[in-house]
């Protein structure tokens, strides 16, 4: 779509890119780890990315849209998997990385704003030995808002749960999309209208989170004969209270040579636990796992790894960017070919169904596990990868593994209210009419709103 010339005049002196290599790198996320979303996704663009330096700027760009109907998708980091960022009906991208304050810390709580990186938080925050709970595996470069908006879970789950789990996000801050914008303070329970949301009912400016004390966070790589061995191993651990740990994650056989890097630190056919632990606490980790028939074969102390996440030195990554969906990105720089699913095991009988999927996909479907606490009981979750076929056969193996338990959400899609994780609750489309009265936000993303949203366009 042409932006309007009143648009331009009502941005003044907002900070603009145009150029066509911005135009397209902002329009982009992670949505072509799907050939079905690559295929779709490809050529959408904005034609305008704005990058507001402070919220007075939001303000600005959220009445210059509302006025000039013109539609509007917030970015955060850029790093989601199903194209939540990429504007499909063109216009405003609003970049919000310059968002990026501390606001105020105290211990066990936090306010920073949504554009935010969450290394950055945890850089700041580790003076006074707090950090955030949990991180995705691109905790370098997603923002805390577009973890809110868009993601589920990472690193700390095996502690901490899910970002939808109660008291996990205690407030956030709206700007509505109107002629004459509101700031509104959604605290509590109301924090749910605009949680993974996909940024369609509000422009989420700051963020209140619980922190956790820091732990100096060491991390071993454990190597046991099978997968069933290993994730027995890690569920026990994970259930272990006792012990404060950061990161449980199991790599398949079939997964371990995706990881280049860490492919050297188990033998052929052997299953991999990456693990983050405390550090005074390693040696009981490591028993633990002999106990298991796991085998030690990588060790870095909480100092050195502390350093490799702050990229302070040089070498290997730290061990979480091979875990959770970083596991998709190794692999499919080596075949890209591969494509992945996102499976939850339900807690009562999650081993067994670990063991059934291994066994009735064998080579189609390459499970890694992802523990986590939920609501008081241990679990797994997987974004296991698959060998693609065609999308007929991916609808296949999503429905047989619904049929037998495992709870699915299809990463394929990039519309709101289609499975599992992207099921949207009346809170979310009642807080858009709100928040977005023109159907401004993100065009295309909200079932039921397609019509509207065109309409207000228009
Ligand atoms: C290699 C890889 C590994 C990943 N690992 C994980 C993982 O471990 N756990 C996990 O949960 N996810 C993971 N993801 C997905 C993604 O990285 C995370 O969800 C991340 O938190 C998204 O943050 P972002 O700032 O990049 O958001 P973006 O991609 O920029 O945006 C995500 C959505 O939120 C909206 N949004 C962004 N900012 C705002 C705002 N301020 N207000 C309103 N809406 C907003 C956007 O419109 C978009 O719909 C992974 C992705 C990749 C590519």
């Amino acid at each position: 779509m042409a932006i309007p010339a009143s648009l331009r005049q009502d941005l003044c002196d907002i900070p603009v890119l145009e150029d066509p290599g911005s135009l397209r790198m902002r329009s982009r996320d992670f949505f072509w780890f799907s050939p079905i979303l690559k295929e779709t996704l490809d050529d959408k663009r904005a034609d305008i990315v704005v990058v507001p330096r402070d919220k007075a700027d939001v303000m600005r760009v959220a009445a210059a849209c509302a006025r000039n109907r013109v539609p509007l998708t917030v970015r955060g980091g850029g790093t989601g998997n199903y194209g939540q960022a990429v504007p499909l009906a063109g216009g405003v991208v609003l970049d919000m990385t310059k968002l990026d304050q501390v606001i105020w810390h105290r211990p066990g709580a936090g306010r920073f704003g949504a554009g935010a990186r969450m290394l950055d938080i945890d850089r700041a925050l580790a003076p006074a030995a707090h950090e955030l709970r949990f991180y995705p595996s691109t905790r370098q470069h997603a923002t805390i808002g577009g973890f809110i908006a868009g993601g589920a879970a990472g690193a700390g789950s095996c502690t901490w749960g899910q970002i939808s789990d109660p008291g996990a996000v205690l407030a956030v801050e709206v700007v509505t999309i109107e002629e004459h914008p509101r700031v509104v303070e959604l605290r509590g329970r109301d924090v749910l209208k605009v949680m993974h949301a996909y940024g369609v009912n509000g422009i989420i400016t700051e963020v209140e989170v619980p922190l956790a004390p820091s732990h100096p966070w060491c991390e071993r790589i454990a190597a046991f004969p099978s997968l069933a061995a290993a994730a027995r191993f890690a569920h026990a651990f994970t259930e272990c209270d006792g012990i404060a740990k950061k990161l449980v994650t199991v790599h398949d056989p079939q997964v371990v040579p995706y990881l280049r890097r860490l492919a050297p630190y188990a033998g052929p056919g052997q299953a991999m636990v990456i693990i983050m632990v405390s550090e005074p606490q390693a040696e009981a980790l490591e028993l633990l796992a002999a106990d298991h028939g796991g085998e030690i074969t990588f060790r870095r102390g909480a100092e050195e790894a502390r350093q490799a996440a702050f990229a302070e030195i040089s070498g290997l990554q730290p061990l979480y960017e091979f875990t959770w969906n970083h596991t998709t990105l190794h692999a499919i720089r080596i075949d890209p070919s591969i494509t992945y699913l996102q499976l939850r095991f339900p807690p009562a009988n999650n081993l067994e169904l670990v063991d059934w999927v291994a066994e009735r996909f064998r080579d189609e479907v390459l499970l890694h596990l992802e523990f986590q606490r939920r609501f008081g009981k241990v679990t797994c979750s997987s974004l296991p990868l698959v060998r693609y076929r065609s999308a007929e056969r991916l609808d296949a193996i999503m429905a047989e593994l619904d049929a037998k338990g495992v709870a699915v959400s299809n990463p394929h899609t990039f519309v709101l209210d289609n499975a599992g994780w992207k099921r949207v609750d009346a809170p979310q489309a009642e807080f858009k009419r709100m928040a977005d009265p023109y159907g401004l936000m993100n065009p295309g993303k909200l079932k039921h709103w397609q019509a509207e949203d065109m309409q207000a366009i228009a």
